[in-house]
């Protein structure tokens, strides 16, 4: 049987089939996916992922498509996307307690209506708490790592609440990413604060981001890692390649490290682009670029680029 029918079968809730990657990514790019599963409970959930097990379905675990590339062929598996309970979002004190589903920003809201500092840095990073963490995201000097007081996930074990250290946070990873594991939610502490101040900082870097970043247009972020020492983005416009194309990526040329959908990119023309791009900086000043974006192929997570034998 197939995963459709599989899970036609089953009756599981909120399922649907053939389902467009492009609608569920920043980037808008990707094919369908055979099945999407949105979860709305932990019950939902552990069904989902009952019927894969059973069934040797392959499965992949969405937030909010913010820093990832799908492939053009889509995904011959199941993808779960939850929902519902999981965008809860509650204030106890100092602590916020958000599910994996809840936006980065709709956490910063609601620290901010609390009167809470320390979560404005993440008010602009478009993904999911979940996806946050599983990233560990950071900007303008903080990361989650910084405010987070404890992390839910489940695992083939069960479930399990742990603290930041176990989670092995460090730049732009985590224990979820090398061990597995989804991540259910959390709770992040944060301080006191005056609203104004609170405010006017997320407007400020608000501003920041508008007047630095291309976010007229799709994308998924900056597209390679910070090499120790340098920024992906200035050696990118320091090899010459503001503006550099493939069909319909490209490097912005008002932020080199992103790559941008002018319209109609294919996941071919932005892995070719970041191909040429890593290669290009590589001859120019020996600086291996690692991408920072996942890269989803139709059986699963892949390396984004290719291995080239490099010859200094
Ligand atoms: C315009 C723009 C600006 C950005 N700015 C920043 C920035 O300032 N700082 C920054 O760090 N990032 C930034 N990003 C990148 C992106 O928003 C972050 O990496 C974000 O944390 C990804 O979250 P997501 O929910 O979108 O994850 P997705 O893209 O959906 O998934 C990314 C990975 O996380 C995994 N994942 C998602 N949810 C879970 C979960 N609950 N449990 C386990 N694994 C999970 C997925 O399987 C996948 O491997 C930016 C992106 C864009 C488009």
């Amino acid at each position: 049987m197939t995963a459709r029918e599989i899970f036609e079968k089953a009756g599981i809730p909120n399922v649907s089939y053939n389902v467009r990657m492009a609608d569920y990514t920043t980037f808008r790019i990707g094919g369908p996916a055979d099945v999407m599963a949105r979860p709305a409970n932990r019950e939902e959930l552990i069904a989902v992922f009952r019927l894969c097990r059973e069934n040797g379905l392959r499965w992949f675990f969405l937030g909010n498509g913010s820093n990832l590339l799908v492939s053009d062929e889509g995904y011959r598996g199941v993808v779960i996307c939850p929902d519902g309970d999981f965008n809860k979002i509650e204030v106890n004190g100092y602590d916020i307690s958000a599910g994996c589903a809840a936006s980065m920003s709709r956490i910063a809201q609601a620290a901010l209506q609390a009167q809470l500092a320390g979560f404005e840095f993440a008010s602009g990073i478009p993904g999911s708490f979940g996806g946050g963490i599983y990233m560990n995201a950071g900007a303008y000097g903080s990361e989650l790592k910084d405010v987070l007081a404890s992390i839910d996930y489940m695992d083939e074990e069960g479930f399990h609440r742990i603290g930041p250290d176990q989670a092995r946070l460090g730049y732009r990873t985590s224990r979820f990413m090398t061990g597995g594991g989804i991540v259910l939610g959390g709770v992040v502490h944060l301080q006191p604060g005056s609203r104004d101040e609170i405010a006017a900082r997320i407007k400020e870097l608000a501003e920041q981001r508008r007047s630095k970043q291309p976010l007229e247009y799709p994308s998924a972020g900056s597209m390679y890692k910070r090499p120790q020492g340098y920024y992906a983005g200035k050696l990118i416009q320091d090899a010459g390649l503001a503006g550099f194309s493939v069909g319909g990526a490209q490097i912005s040329e008002k932020h080199c490290g992103f790559v941008i959908n002018t319209g109609g990119a294919t996941c071919r023309d932005v892995r070719h682009l970041t191909q040429l791009v890593a290669e290009k900086v590589d001859d120019h000043v020996g600086v291996v670029l690692e991408p920072e974006v996942r890269y989803l192929g139709p059986e699963g997570l892949e390396p984004l680029l290719e291995e080239r034998i490099i010859d200094h």
